[in-house]
């Protein structure tokens, strides 16, 4: 005689609570109680010590019986029902639950729920870039190097390494498809020539509207000193490398730092530097500070490199670099941020010390914008 042939679980649905944005997957399984199955099972296997046969005390039997078997599971705890099994179909619905590809659109470049739109749905990507060359002057494969060292960058800095096959797409237009020509070979390029080139080349998979960031790289020296540009509109272009020179992988990251907001680091208003573009002040949300390793107010950060000699005025009212900026944060994937002995913030100098990642305040607010 087994316990369970006494007394059996009563089972009821329940509700997991908001951890799924789809009713079905917040759905769950509970034990509400322990029910008396059979109360002469109970009795002759010895669980009930009040005898069923006896007329007046079988309703008492019963009773005990059902006070036995009651507390003898557990009870009320919501048990989440297994999807693992459920195939993923285009019904605009996380059919397994797995709180990946929302909608059936996975962070793939690939138009899963054939909607004719890639990777757009809610929680398919948390970012998506789209990499165009600019008057680029290597092959393909070099094209495909130099931007994926800038990707690596990006996530090894925002400690989205371990998200990238889910939840961040790198999606590149290649030279030998489109690219997009310079008006001079050492201006500026226009973010809004490169957007045009891009929508009227109308290639496969680059729809605007599917991206967070448009980037054009280009290995020419476009910039002089500076190494790129960004818009308020999460268009940007950068320098990988200029033939013949070597610079840090740090472009992408870099520019999409100043999409999502944040300021140069190399310069500082508090500094003593013109605070029009977007040099870093008290205000902005990576400010310069002596706990990361950056006081802007001391020469031991700011008022460095450029400041011209004999110039009493910290970083000489220049928009230029003068400033280390704040340390890099040792591992950005780490639970606790801290401090790299070396290394300084990505929104700094192309020319900062490696290890190049972000600092604390600039991580903190790539997370909090999301
Ligand atoms: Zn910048
Ligand atoms: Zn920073």
């Amino acid at each position: 005689m087994a316990y369970a042939d006494c007394c059996r679980p009563v089972t009821g649905t329940c509700d997991l609570g908001q951890v799924h944005p789809e009713a079905h997957c917040r759905v769950g399984t509970e034990i509400t109680d322990g029910d008396l199955d059979d109360v002469f099972s109970c009795w002759s296997a010895g669980f009930i010590f009040v005898s069923p046969l006896d007329p007046f005390s079988y309703l008492i039997a019963v009773a005990v019986g059902h006070a036995y078997c009651d507390g003898h599971y557990t009870e009320n705890v919501c048990v989440p029902l297994d999807h693992s099994g459920s195939v993923e179909l285009a019904n605009g619905s996380d059919d397994n639950c797995d709180n990946v590809g929302l909608g059936d659109e996975f962070c793939d470049g690939v138009d899963n729920d054939g909607d004719g739109r890639v990777d757009e749905d809610a929680g398919s990507c948390l970012l998506r870039f789209l990499a165009v060359p600019v008057c680029w002057a290597g092959t393909d494969a070099e094209f495909e190097a130099a931007v994926g060292r800038q990707e690596r960058t990006f996530l090894e800095a925002s400690g989205l390494a371990s998200c990238e096959l889910k939840n961040v797409h790198f999606q590149r237009v290649l030279p030998s498809q489109l690219n997009v020509p310079c008006a001079s070979p050492s201006a500026f390029p226009s973010l809004q020539a490169i957007e045009t080139a891009v929508e009227n080349a109308g290639l496969p998979g680059t729809d605007l509207r599917d991206f967070d960031a448009l980037g054009g790289f280009t290995d020419q020296d476009l910039g002089g000193t500076a190494r790129g540009a960004t818009d308020t509109r999460g268009r940007f272009w950068g320098e990988t490398h200029v033939i013949g020179t070597s610079l840090p992988d740090v472009v992408l990251a870099h520019e999409f730092g100043h999409v999502t907001g944040l300021d140069d680091e190399y310069c500082s208003v508090e500094g003593g530097a013109n605070g029009s573009a977007a040099c870093n002040s008290d205000s902005s949300p990576n400010p310069l500070d002596a706990t990361l390793s950056c006081d802007p107010s001391s020469t031991s950060c700011c008022s460095v490199s450029d400041y011209p000699a004999g110039d009493t005025t910290p970083c000489a009212g220049q928009y230029d670099v003068c400033c280390l900026g704040n340390a890099a944060v040792a591992d950005a994937a780490a639970s606790t941020l801290t401090n790299d002995p070396i290394g300084r913030c990505i929104m700094s100098s192309s020319f900062g010390a490696p290890p190049r990642r972000y600092c604390q305040h600039c991580l903190n607010h790539l997370r909090a914008t999301g």
